[in-house]
């Protein structure tokens, strides 16, 4: 036996479920480094007004640990955050991350075989194994607007908010229409002096009475019927392969969903407002945005929507292509991600000197989500691929963190001491997610950060079943596996 040393990037959704399984499966020696001061990921680093999960709480959670007594359907950010905390503490998970560690560089040595980790802490650690839960949506995007750094006021992005900013009664101008964007609009307008909204692109926005509580009785009744809660955690898994069908599959499901987003906005804005609120692609095309108050919001008398483009922004405001200055004295960037760097800017380099930066060159691609070719012994949990929107995140982190532990036991069981993916294998699954694409509402023409540079899409186009086969168990044939006793 040679327990491996392990070490796992990240203690958000991904790295929580890492750390559940290797404790799970008795591995002792490993670690999780998160450079945040907290648990929790996207939890941790969001925390703008208004911020909610739009998927319901009773799946948006893992099915290891499940919260009998959300608060709401729909959980707050905050809430999301308590229960990230809460079930590191519960489980016992405390103990092995060490936050406030930020992984700067990862250096895979051919001759030992092992990963050496350079931290911001100065440190180095060496590592047989790294998995990689650092997140998709973790780098924001600052946009490349002409004059941002001499706006007069404040300038925060959705996504590094300044909970000491004033927001009452100042003019607040907010850039982006993705979820974030909604939801900040949402949150702000209300007490703003002004709220304008700047709409390059309109999104479809579902409507949802994203403020339901969880009903006294419902949260009594899962503490109280044995298995209730553990069995609609599992009816939700299953109705959500129904949603993930809608987005995979052209079909009358789709199509009813689609006529709600448009009779979403009918029925909530007049003309002319709604001509500046309609989408020209698809709805679902784009990570669907869901909201039950962002067309009220903009619809407010001190609200205004600005469709014009940018042409920079100046001390006072931002000025527009048709010459009008729009003031404010707080510019919020709802722009969004650089959603394909995952482990980056951590600097990454494998076997033979191969960087990560020149193997994603035209953009992340990886083999069933988790293992890069030039990249041996390291595993990525949601990455690339991922399906972030279709089938709930929290399980396929748990199948994935499985399948990276069954490798991990024929470590210690002596059997193997290097894995990495064949780049075959991995032009494969490619090929086969090209194919699979087609399809797919998120192929029917629309920008969005699903689309990477090399022009794919960055989702799971197949259902659960299929990621259930794909991570059962590690298949020999689409890796070079050195096994101990022909080492040499
Ligand atoms: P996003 O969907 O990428 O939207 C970014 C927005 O910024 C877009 O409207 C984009 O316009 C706009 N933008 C970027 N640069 C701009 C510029 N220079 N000038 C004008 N507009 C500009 O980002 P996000 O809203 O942060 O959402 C990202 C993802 O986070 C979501 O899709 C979702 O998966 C997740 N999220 C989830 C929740 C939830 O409730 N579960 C909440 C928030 C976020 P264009 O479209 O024209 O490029």
């Amino acid at each position: 036996m040679s327990e491996p040393r392990v070490v796992v990037i990240g203690a958000g959704v991904a790295g929580i479920s890492t750390a559940h399984v290797l404790q799970q499966n008795g591995f002792t020696d490993w670690v999780v480094l998160e450079k945040g001061s907290d648990v929790g990921g996207v939890w941790y680093w969001n925390h703008y007004p208004g911020l909610t999960c739009d998927v319901p709480s009773q799946i948006y959670q893992f099915a290891f640990a499940p919260k009998a007594d959300w608060e709401r359907v729909w959980a707050t950010g905050p809430q999301i955050q308590q229960y990230h905390r809460d079930v590191v503490d519960r489980l016992g998970l405390r103990d092995r991350i060490r936050c406030d560690t930020e992984v700067l560089a990862a250096e895979f040595d051919d001759v030992s075989g092992t990963w050496t980790l350079t931290l911001n802490t100065g440190e180095t650690m060496v590592a047989d194994f790294v998995v990689c839960a650092t997140g998709v949506l973790h780098n924001p995007s600052i946009p490349d607007i002409e004059g941002l750094a001499d706006f007069d006021g404040d300038v925060v992005h959705t996504a590094r908010w300044d909970d000491s900013l004033v927001t009452d009664g100042r003019r607040i101008a907010v850039i982006g229409t993705g979820s974030t964007g909604v939801q900040v609009v949402s949150a702000l307008q209300p007490k703003a002096a002004h709220l304008t909204h700047f709409v390059r692109s309109p999104q479809w926005v579902l409507w949802a009475p994203m403020w339901l509580p969880q009903l006294g009785l419902v949260s009594e009744a899962f503490k109280r019927v044995p298995g209730l809660l553990d069995q609609t955690h599992r009816a939700l898994l299953w109705a959500s392969g129904i949603l993930a069908d809608v987005v995979t599959t052209p079909s009358w499901r789709r199509r009813a969903v689609q006529a709600y987003a448009r009779l979403s906005l009918r029925a909530q804005v007049p003309e002319p407002l709604r001509e500046g609120l309609r989408p020209d692609d698809e709805p679902l095309c784009k990570r669907q945005v869901v909201s039950g108050s962002y067309y009220r919001a903009v619809k407010a008398r001190n609200a205004s929507l600005v469709t014009e483009g940018i042409s920079r922004v100046e001390p006072a405001g931002v000025r527009t292509a048709d010459g009008a200055l729009h003031e404010a004295d707080l510019l919020v960037l709802a722009t969004g991600f650089r959603a394909h760097d995952y482990m980056r800017p951590m600097r990454v380099t494998g076997r033979d000197g191969i960087t990560l930066d020149a193997a994603w060159a035209d953009g992340p691609r990886a083999y069933r989500m988790t293992a890069i070719p030039g990249l041996p012994n390291l595993f990525t949990v949601l990455g690339p691929n991922s399906p972030t929107g279709s089938i709930s995140l929290q399980y396929s982190a748990d199948l994935t963190a499985k399948y990276i532990a069954q490798w991990l036991d024929r470590f210690r069981r002596g059997e193997i001491d290097r894995v990495e993916v064949t780049e075959e294998a991995t032009a494969e699954f490619n090929r086969q997610v090209a194919e699979a694409m087609g399809p797919t509402v998120w192929n029917t023409g629309c920008n969005s950060w699903y689309l990477t540079e090399g022009g794919g899409i960055d989702l799971w186009p197949f259902d659960r079943a299929t990621m259930d086969r794909m991570l059962a168990a590690p298949d020999d044939a689409d890796f070079h596996v050195r096994s101990t006793a022909t080492r040499g």
